[in-house]
């Protein structure tokens, strides 16, 4: 936590000078220029337009989200209409277009600065709280520059030397070397490293609330923290704590912070097409959001903007099954479910009667023996792909059942939700680019980011 003077602090006292102006003259003062003291940014991976309404419907009441939709954005990559997390990450974080798999460097492979580093330059606390690996793609652009996404053990050596305030998450697996249980091939162990740097380090999820200095590292996975409607509470904090943490920290800083929160397990379950893991953590993220707003309409000097990479999954509420259109999806089976594909699989391996699993958890209590069949005849698979080919099936079945329709594994080019609030959000409102997110952030810090 570097002591330097922010220049946007100037900003933000000229415009309550201009604001005093205002009230006994007809000086006209545009509250857009209002600069904000602290950015908080929220990155929900992998959701798309039909995410929210997804998570209303699951929910039954609106979202925390629904009250600040502004806009949308694009979110293509340099080399590709459908982008990568990679990409799209360091568009938002650097505002820049690069190629799929880059992190914090440009098309060339030049690496480029980005608002979180630069915000640690000018003296503002600094964090990243996420759900998956802190090495994976989205807070890797935000905390290292590297050619390509899955150099994690490279991304993770960067990211500890970087003076960011606090890192919250999955992930302590490429922080460790292989003979203390991690990754690392290279014998570095980084938690000791953030020591000596120091960093407080925790790694048990249930000690979240005893940080209470910074720099402060908190990795309470090996890998990804659990999808929440898998989690185990006593085991692993939600996002919401996290951020309620994160907001507790950052805010002690008298020159402001700038977070980035990411739901990065929405785009896990779009991935897997696992309909009820994606609308847990569409509802998870929206707690925090829930969270960040209540801290900044109390304070009024916070910029919260929330926004997605990119979609994942092609998902569409209404499906035509069995060569049946039908103009229905139940919202409803999926509120009622209690794991993931992932984890109804799990529980098989462990010894748990399939069809009982399936019929509780899913939950498919009311699916018939024919349409258990398919799902069941994955268990006869031989080798490694019975695993996938389980949990492909039993996802495809519950988001059948749901009506629930799905068009890749992968990534799609919709625009996604731009969501705004505070000082300065008037300035997304309407269509953007991915890449405008960084640039107007950077603005109204008064921050510098590479020219593009
Ligand atoms: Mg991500
Ligand atoms: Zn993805």
């Amino acid at each position: 936590m570097r002591r330097l003077r922010s220049p946007h602090l100037a900003l933000v006292l000229a415009c309550a000078a201009c604001a005093s102006l205002a009230s006994d003259s007809s000086t006209e003062h545009a509250p857009e220029r209002a600069a904000p003291r602290n950015v908080v940014l929220m990155i929900a991976d992998g959701f798309g337009p039909a995410s929210a309404a997804l998570g209303r419907a699951v929910r039954g009441a609106p979202l925390a989200l629904d009250g600040i939709l502004v806009g949308s954005i694009t979110t293509h990559a340099s080399d590709s209409l459908v982008t990568d997390s990679a990409a799209a990450a360091t568009a938002l974080a650097s505002g820049i277009k690069t190629y799929n798999g880059a992190v914090g460097v440009d098309a060339s492979g030049a690496p480029v600065t980005n608002v979180l580093a630069e915000a640690e330059e000018r003296g503002l606390a600094t964090g990243l709280v996420v759900t998956c690996r802190i090495t994976h793609a989205t807070p890797a652009c935000f905390s290292a520059s590297v050619a390509g996404r899955d150099d994690e053990p490279e991304i993770a050596r960067q990211q500890i030397e970087r003076g960011i305030d606090l890192l919250l998450g999955g992930g302590r697996s490429m922080y460790e070397p292989v003979e203390r249980g991690g990754q690392r091939e290279d014998g570095l162990d980084l938690l000791e490293r953030a020591r000596v740097l120091g960093y407080s380090v925790f790694e048990d999820g249930s000690l979240l609330g005893e940080i209470d200095a910074l720099p402060a590292l908190g990795l309470f996975a090996s890998s990804h923290l659990a999808y929440d409607v898998d989690r185990d509470p006593a085991v692993e904090p939600s996002l919401v704590e996290m951020t309620r943490a994160a907001l507790a920290l950052l805010a002690r800083d008298e020159d402001g912070f700038f977070l980035m929160i990411e739901g990065s397990r929405i785009d896990h379950a779009g991935h897997a097409n696992d309909a009820a893991a994606h609308a847990h953590d569409v509802l998870a993220f929206d707690e925090a959001v829930a969270a960040v707003l209540d801290f900044a309409r109390a304070r009024g000097d916070t910029l919260v903007i929330s926004t997605a990479d990119h979609e994942t999954g092609g998902l569409s509420l209404g499906a035509e099954v069995g060569g049946v259109s039908y103009y229905e999806w139940d919202p409803a089976r999926l509120a009622r479910a209690s794991a993931s594909s992932e984890a109804v699989w799990s529980e098989i391996e462990s010894g748990a009667d399939p069809t009982s699993s399936i019929r509780a958890r899913a939950p498919l209590d009311d699916a018939t023996d024919e349409e258990l069949a398919p799902v069941l005849a994955t268990l006869e698979v031989d080798g490694g792909g019975r695993a996938r080919a389980f949990q492909n099936a039993l996802s495809r079945l519950v988001s059948d059942k749901a009506r629930i329709g799905w068009t890749t594994h992968g990534h799609t080019a919709v625009d996604v939700g731009l969501y705004a609030f505070g000082p300065g959000a008037e300035r997304f409102r309407g269509q953007h680019d991915n890449t405008d997110v960084a640039r107007l952030v950077s603005e109204m810090l008064g921050l510098e980011l590479d020219a593009r």
